[in-house]
């Protein structure tokens, strides 16, 4: 059951409207919130997701829901994609593709520095399955094009990445995939559909954590992949109908309702990193700033190309980098020192390299020594909020 939607408007109308047509049983202007995890019906449906289609009525949450499928009507016109599905988690999203998509036999070439819950995944979970993994660094083509076999099945690309804001060439990776029938996933969780439409570029699929910028408030998880039609239904059957990892409608409406600020917030964190960025790059005590919007990022050239907005995320390195973190830890007055990344409130960790390298990466060799020269013993990950900037600096003032 398709819901009505208007799609040819500018990008804070859609944030708004799309997917949120008035109720058409009780005119209620805001989206209802559907919690029936049943649905009546008055006709048979089989029990089986094969047999399953866009035409079949609402008949269980897990298979799909008004609620839900509001937010994914929502996300399809926001990436402007053919389809979504949404997950329980970010996390939920990302195993779907890669459990549905590969299979004994088949390679996968990733990022060797993403994020951590993907890049453990791939390198403990596929591999006991059969699945070759080949990480690379993703920001550079010719790593992609050499670690290409005969066997490369999907090419994974996080941009821009965790947590060191590595900015991968969608458009020439599509190239480089589509020369062998290989799919390119795509996590733009940290640029969002405001900075990156990655379909558009020639991507297969697009991922997001919407625990994150989309859901935007830090108080509900999901995940979303979004794509062609054929590709989608199959991972709603497969994975959605079948893994389970189902989102409770109640997160899809908060999710939704943070959606519709989308734009402006993302406009405020780019504001605000920038004004950050430029604060810490100068700071006495601070070694290395990264952040796409300064002129310093050595792929600043391809994240103007490819985005309409540098997004909110920083990564930094101090010098004496775990008693920063400490004094943070005690003295932050408005920045709260905590994981996640992308709500309105302002968020930095720590993530120390020894840890990442350990057990997450495991990176070895020149690749090591590539990720030590320019993280350290830890770089701070900084999630920009929608406060005063100058509140924000004043607390990193303090602490650094
Ligand atoms: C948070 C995050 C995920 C995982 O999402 P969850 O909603 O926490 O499961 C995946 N990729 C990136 C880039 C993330 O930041």
């Amino acid at each position: 059951m398709a819901l009505k939607t208007i799609t040819d408007k500018g990008l804070q109308t859609l944030s708004i409207h799309a997917g949120e047509p008035p109720d058409s049983a009780t005119g209620a202007s805001s989206p209802n919130l559907v919690m029936s995890s049943t649905f009546v019906v008055d006709q048979e449906v089989s029990f089986s997701a094969n047999n399953r289609n866009d035409e079949t009525p609402f008949i269980y949450t897990r298979w799909d829901n008004p609620t839900t499928q509001q937010l994914e009507n929502k996300l399809s016109i926001l990436e402007q994609a053919e389809a979504t599905v949404a997950f329980a988690s970010g996390m939920a999203a990302s195993a779907a593709v890669l459990l549905t998509h590969l299979s004994l036999g088949d390679h996968l070439i990733i990022s060797n520095a993403n994020y951590p819950g993907t890049a453990e995944f791939a390198r403990q979970t596929l591999t006991r399955m059969g699945i070759e993994v080949t990480p690379v660094d993703t920001s550079e083509l010719n790593c992609i094009q050499n670690a290409m076999r005969d066997n490369t099945r999907m090419i994974w690309l996080e941009t821009p990445s965790n947590p060191l804001l590595r900015i991968s060439d969608i458009r020439s990776a599509a190239e480089i995939a589509h020369t062998q029938n290989v799919l390119l996933v795509v996590d733009s969780t940290f640029a969002t559909p405001v900075a990156t439409r990655p379909l558009n570029l020639g991507a297969d699929f697009v991922i997001h954590s919407l625990t994150k910028y989309i859901g935007g408030h830090g108080d509900a998880m999901g995940g979303s992949v979004s794509g062609g039609q054929e590709k989608i239904g199959a991972l709603r059957s497969e994975a959605l109908m079948h893994y389970g990892g189902v989102i409770s409608p109640f997160n899809a409406w908060l999710i939704m309702r943070g959606m519709a600020t989308l734009p402006l917030r993302m406009r405020c964190h780019e504001n605000n990193a920038l004004l950050l960025a430029e604060y810490l790059e100068n700071h006495a005590n601070v070694e290395l700033t990264r952040y796409p919007g300064l002129e310093s990022h050595p792929q600043h050239a391809l994240a103007k190309s490819q985005m309409d907005n540098f997004s909110g995320m920083i990564c930094f390195r101090a010098r004496n980098g775990k008693t920063v973190a400490r004094r943070m830890m005690d003295q932050l007055e408005v920045i709260h020192y905590a994981v996640s990344l992308g709500h309105h409130r302002s968020l930095i960790y720590l993530m120390q390299t020894d840890d990442l390298i350990d057990s997450s990466y495991r990176l070895e060799g020149e690749e090591l020594d590539k990720y030590r020269t320019l993280a350290g013993d830890g770089v701070f990950r900084l999630s920009v909020g929608i406060e005063d900037a100058q509140d924000l600096i004043n607390d990193l003032d303090a602490a650094l």
